[in-house]
């Protein structure tokens, strides 16, 4: 069975959410036939419908953090999984902040599905895929990344973060690393990463392969592709910008457009 990741949205930073410059819904994975799908930020379930790809076949929906434009479609995307909530299944992974004070997890829908909660060092199997996440990351809200492992290949995720010391450490020699970038200069009041954090978390890490998402404002002016050349040649990593609909294999090299 194929492998790959439709990215249902590359939007990141409010200008460009708020703006729907790039849609904004989110990463659905189809890991051997299991179904996983990270961040349905705003416009998720629409997305789903233009790309044909149906929420019932979810196995799990995970959450990285808090932030409306990571998990705005949770509620409408775990009712869609469940068929309204009348055949309950799957699992709603997610910080705990997601589902404390002022949740973003509706009380109501949490009877459909198995709610676990992501800690720094959980690992979990959702069918033939094991989801673990190494880190928690600085950003300002409770935040993990991701590394999916299916067929003796991993992919590893990095959300919204600053750079820190240990960041690479778990994603080193993953086949695809995804990667969130807002910014192409440094504010020490975002906590985000910026073009040169992403080339040195690549040039330490050494994945096959970076893929850039998640762009801001800064990131569309300066063009994506632009940046990922230049991170390719700087670090001989290939990398590429994903884009609005993109469904990449991650079975194999390259990239496939729809
Ligand atoms: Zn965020």
């Amino acid at each position: 069975m194929s492998s790959s990741v439709t990215f249902l949205g590359t939007a990141g930073g409010r200008t460009v959410v708020l703006g729907q410059m790039r849609q904004s819904g989110g990463m659905w994975f189809e890991l051997d036939g299991t179904n996983i799908l990270h961040d349905p930020g705003p416009g998720c379930l629409v997305r789903c419908k233009q790309y044909r790809l149906s929420p019932r076949r979810l196995d799990a929906i995970i959450l990285s953090h808090r932030h409306i434009d990571h998990s705005n479609d949770v509620n409408i995307i775990t009712e869609a999984m469940t068929g309204g909530g009348f055949e309950p299944k799957g699992l709603l992974i997610a910080p705990k902040q997601c589902l404390d004070e002022d949740p973003v997890v509706l009380k109501y829908v949490r009877e459909f599905v198995e709610i676990i909660q992501s800690h720094e060092g959980v690992s979990l199997n959702i069918n033939d895929v094991k989801v673990s996440f190494p880190l928690r990351l600085h950003h300002t809200v409770e935040t993990y990344g991701t590394i999916l492992e299916f067929q003796n290949r991993k992919v590893g995720y990095i959300p919204d973060t600053e750079y820190f010391e240990e960041l690479s450490r778990p994603y080193r020699n993953v086949d695809t690393l995804i990667l969130n970038v807002v910014r192409i200069t440094r504010n020490p009041r975002i906590s985000h990463l910026n073009i040169d954090d992403v080339m040195r978390i690549v040039s330490e890490a050494r994945p096959k392969r970076a893929v850039l998402t998640h762009f801001g404002m800064q990131v569309l002016k300066a063009s994506p592709e632009y940046q990922a050349k230049r991170i390719t040649e700087n670090t001989g990593i290939d990398t590429i910008a994903a884009s609005d609909g993109m469904k990449l294999p991650l079975d194999s090299k390259g990239s496939l457009f729809i």
